[in-house]
This record gives C-alpha cells, sequence and structure tokens, in this order.
C-alpha cells in the first residue's frame, strides 16, 4: 500500500483531504507530517507546503500538487528532486468559464456602469454593442484558457489567445511567445489572465501591458496574484487607461483587512473562488498516479520542471 503524506498550512484542508481520501481512494494509506509513518511516504499531496517539510520524507518519490498550479510549491524549497504532478479536474474548466463569462458580460453589458449609476439614482442607457465588437483577449491556452477562449467564441466575442507555443482554436485568433504579444494585446477591450504564475510571466499585468490594450479596457486576473503589479493597476485606473479589474486572486490570500485593493474603485475582489478542484477528484487522482508510481508507468499531468507549469 502506498503511504501519502498531505502536507498544508491549511488545517481545515487537511480535515476535508484526509475524508476525501477516506471515501474514494481507499488504497492508500494517508497520514499527516506529524505522523510517524509519515517517513514511509512515497508520495507528498501539497498545498502550500510548511518550509522544510519535504526534505524530512527519507523515501518521496512524487509531489503531487492538489491544484491546477503548482506555484505554491515554492513555500518549500527542501525537497529532492522528485516529479511534481498537478490536478485537472474537468470541472475546473465549467467553474473557471463561468467565472469569465460573467466578468466579460459585467463590462460588455455595462452592468459596471449601471450599478455606479444606482448610486446616484441615474437613469442613463448605454448603447448596446454586439459581443462580435466586443474584443477579448485570453493569455494562457492550457487547460483552463482554452476552454475559456472556446466558450466566449462561441458566445460571439472577437476573441485572440496567447500561448507558449503555437495553438489552434476554433474562432479564435491564436498568438504565441514574446514576439507576438503586443499584437496580441493591440486594442483588446478585455485581457483575462489564465497563465501559470513563472519567472517569465510574473508582472505580466502591468503599465506596459495596460498601455497595449484599447482606452478603458477591462482586465480579469485568474492566473495568480503575483501576475499583477498593484500600483500600475491603480495608476490605470486612476488615469481612465483601464475601466476595472475583476480579481480573483492575490499574493497574500486571504487579501489581509486594510489592504488598498478591497476599496480599490473599479475593483472586483472575490476570494480565490473562480474554481476548486473537487476533494473526490484529487484524491481520485492522486490515486491514479500512485498505481502508476508503482507500475513505472508515465504519470498524468506531469509538470516540467523546466517550464516550470
Ligand atoms: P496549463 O498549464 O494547462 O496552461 C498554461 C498556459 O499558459 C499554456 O497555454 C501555456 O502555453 C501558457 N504559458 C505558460 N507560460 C507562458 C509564457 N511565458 N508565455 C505565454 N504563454 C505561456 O494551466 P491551466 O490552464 O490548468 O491553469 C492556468 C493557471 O490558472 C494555473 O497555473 C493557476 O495559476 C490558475 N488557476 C486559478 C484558479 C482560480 O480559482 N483562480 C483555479 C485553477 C487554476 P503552452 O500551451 O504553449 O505551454
Amino acid at each position: 500500500m502506498t503511504t501519502v503524506v498531505l502536507l498544508s498550512n491549511d488545517s481545515l484542508l487537511l480535515t476535508q483531504l484526509q475524508k476525501a481520501f477516506a471515501a474514494h481512494a481507499p488504497v492508500l494509506k494517508v497520514v499527516l507530517a506529524a505522523d510517524l509513518a509519515a517517513q514511509e511516504a512515497e508520495i507528498a499531496a501539497c498545498w502550500y507546503p510548511p518550509a522544510g517539510s519535504l526534505g524530512r520524507l527519507p523515501n518521496l518519490r512524487l509531489v503531487h500538487s492538489v491544484a491546477a498550479g503548482v506555484d505554491h510549491l515554492g513555500t518549500d524549497s527542501s525537497g529532492s528532486a522528485v516529479p511534481v504532478c498537478r490536478v485537472v479536474d474537468p470541472d475546473h474548466r465549467r467553474g473557471m468559464t463561468e467565472y469569465v463569462r460573467w466578468a466579460v458580460l459585467h463590462f460588455h453589458r455595462d452592468f459596471d456602469r449601471v450599478t455606479a449609476q444606482q448610486q446616484k439614482s441615474v437613469w442613463i442607457r448605454h448603447p448596446q454593442r454586439p459581443a462580435g465588437q466586443f474584443k477579448v483577449g485570453v493569455m494562457g491556452l492550457g487547460s483552463l484558457g482554452s476552454a475559456i477562449a472556446n466558450d466566449l467564441a462561441g458566445a460571439g466575442y472577437d476573441v485572440r489567445g496567447w500561448s507558449r507555443s503555437p495553438k489552434s482554436l476554433a474562432g479564435v485568433v491564436c498568438h504565441h511567445g514574446d514576439t507576438q504579444f503586443e499584437s496580441f494585446l493591440e486594442g483588446l477591450d478585455m485581457l483575462v489572465n489564465l497563465l501559470p504564475l513563472t519567472d517569465a510571466t510574473r508582472g505580466i499585468l502591468c503599465q506596459r501591458t495596460f498601455a497595449a490594450l484599447a482606452p478603458g479596457a477591462a482586465i480579469v486576473n485568474g492566473g495568480r496574484g503575483p501576475h499583477l503589479v498593484i500600483e500600475d493597476l491603480e495608476r490605470a485606473l486612476a488615469s481612465g487607461q483601464l475601466r476595472g479589474a475583476v480579481l480573483d486572486v492575490f499574493e497574500h490570500e486571504p487579501l489581509p483587512a486594510g489592504h488598498p485593493l478591497w476599496q480599490m474603485p473599479g475593483v472586483i475582489v472575490t476570494p480565490h473562488m473562480a474554481s476548486a478542484a473537487s476533494h473526490e477528484c484529487i484524491a481520485r487522482q492522486v490515486a491514479e498516479n500512485a498505481q502508476r508510481l508503482a507500475c513505472g508507468e508515465t504519470l498524468n499531468n506531469l509538470v516540467d520542471p523546466s517550464l516550470g507549469y
């Protein structure tokens, strides 16, 4: 029986995962870091693992993120060089698609303007703009971004996508690489970020990026907090260069009370709720990879260490 140790600073999540593994992955022996049996663990299933925790596992053969992203593993650099896998839940796509669709409609159909008008009892009907005249760009065309670009294209929006390597998606004008970044951004009414956080993407939501969009564009950050340069956002909103921002992810979560983003005009803060893998899916995918590890088979959803995602 493969032993899996659950590593996280989030004690509620640990309890929930223990229950999910017991129900949906009974073939695994699941322990916590404080258990003696953690020494036997071949797999660490992690969400922000405490610093030093991976280094205390002499039999470690696989680090498994319990999320789509793996940047949170950076809280513990003590692990040895073992493969890293992530969870790719089909329901993730549905949740993120719903979230982005709502954010796009919010700006496309002027709900931001009319809710502000309501505060002042102002009745103004804004000219309705067909979806085909509203340009939306999706940064990251992976598991989530490609589903969103497809969904928006299906809803009639003028959709562009940007990824590291070339892609082909029906109804989406695809751009790739640093050299096509400017042409991807040019004149967008909305920019949706679904990139993983890596050295190449940190701070990508910055003044230079905002300046390439249409005047009064809006942004959605569904990737990770450090993608966004908050001071640049504040300046772009104040000058009208940006009209609004929907932010789901933050460098420090929960977003601390008193953080300027809570009250920044034009900003909607959501509590990292766009989409989450179900605990059942996490348990099943870790169990599947445990089986593959034991049989020497190729692991599912393996992360490329040279790319960081
Ligand atoms: P994937 O790994 O499937 O896709 C990542 C995409 O980003 C790929 O298309 C990749 O290009 C592209 N990319 C990576 N680096 C670059 C770069 N330097 N330049 C251009 N494109 C780049 O990730 P997912 O779609 O599963 O998830 C994306 C991110 O969404 C996660 O890393 C996580 O941070 C975030 N997330 C947020 C959630 C939330 O609730 N807010 C929930 C789940 C995830 P290529 O295809 O060429 O490799």
